[in-house]
């Protein structure tokens, strides 16, 4: 998973999907290139898919233009190297809150786990008879701690939040997340998905100013659900790494989540069919054809 070279930028930190460099000379700016590697029960899998970097890029590109009149977003220019033109953006370099912003609107996943336990999500207590899938009373602020590579997010409690960043920033992240995630949620029902779940990273400007940063409302950071298969009570069917996740899980691809071996390399079929699921959400949310995104 190496980076490329880029003359006129500086590599300084390549995370689990995105290479970050820093353009030569300039103290506060940052390119960020998505790769089209694909991550799965936590771990990059060695097979790449062809264009998801540059689907993710126009998706979350287009993701901040409609979420630009409710909180300003770190996206300064698009017009990046040749090599890396659709996969890249120039962003404000920002100081990263530390903590992952999660939006639920439905129930699943870790927050279905915690519910059976307890009765409640964060430490939020919810009502009796929610199933895999239901959708929420209302959307909850969920955050989790930015877990090192190869690790765990975990989840904490607003509580924790304000320990770490103090209340009134946790507050401004809560709202903001919030307000982002109802947005998100019903741009994407009117299109036909169900946006469950999503996870929002900001950034702090010099003048202390939030500002909404990373990538937003993709199918890397949210689950998306194909509204005309919902049905609580079962694991929903899911937009994007499903084929991936079903593959590995199965006998075929002969990998024990539970040892230390790393994911064997995937088929040529489930590498395709999931790109042409990033496509699909990429169309049906854009309401573009992904080809003419291209230039
Ligand atoms: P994952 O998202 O899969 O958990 P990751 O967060 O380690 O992995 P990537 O998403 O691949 O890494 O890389 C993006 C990195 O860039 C993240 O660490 C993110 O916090 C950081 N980042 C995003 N936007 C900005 C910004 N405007 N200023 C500074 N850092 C940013
Ligand atoms: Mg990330």
């Amino acid at each position: 998973m190496s980076a490329p070279p880029l003359p006129g930028y500086r590599h300084i930190y390549s995370g689990k999907i995105r290479d970050l460099y820093r353009p030569e000379g300039s103290d506060d700016r940052l390119l960020v290139v998505a790769s089209d590697r694909i991550s799965a029960y936590d771990h990059v899998l060695d097979t790449p898919i062809p264009d998801k970097g540059r689907i993710l890029t126009a998706m979350s590109l287009w993701w901040f233009e409609q979420l630009a009149d409710l909180m300003p977003n770190h996206v300064v220019s698009t017009d990046v190297p040749a090599a890396v033109t659709g996969r890249a953006v120039l962003v404000e370099r920002l100081e990263m809150v530390p903590v992952e912003c999660i939006a639920r609107g439905y129930l699943t996943g870790s927050g279905l786990a915690e519910y059976r336990e307890r009765g409640s999500v964060c430490g939020i207590p919810l009502p009796d008879g929610l199933q895999d899938g239901s959708r929420l009373p209302e959307p909850l602020f969920t955050p989790t701690t930015k877990a090192a590579m190869g690790e765990h997010d975990e989840s904490v409690d607003f509580a924790y939040v304000v320990d770490v960043v103090g209340a009134e920033l946790a507050e401004r992240v809560r709202t903001l997340t919030l307000e982002a995630y109802a947005r998100g949620e019903a741009i994407a029902r009117e299109r036909g998905i169900i946006l469950a779940d999503t996870k929002f990273e900001f950034g702090v400007r010099p003048d202390g100013s939030v500002v909404l940063a990373d990538e937003v409302l993709t199918p890397d950071s949210s689950r998306f659900w194909p509204r005309d298969q919902w049905q609580p009570g079962r694991a929903q069917p899911s937009f994007d790494k499903q084929f991936v996740r079903d593959w590995l899980a199965s006998p075929e691809s002969g990998w024990d989540r539970s040892s230390d071996e790393p994911p064997p390399p995937l088929p040529d079929g489930i590498v395709e069919r999931t790109r042409r699921r990033y496509v699909e959400a990429y169309e049906r949310l854009t309401g573009d054809t992904f080809a003419q995104q291209v230039s």
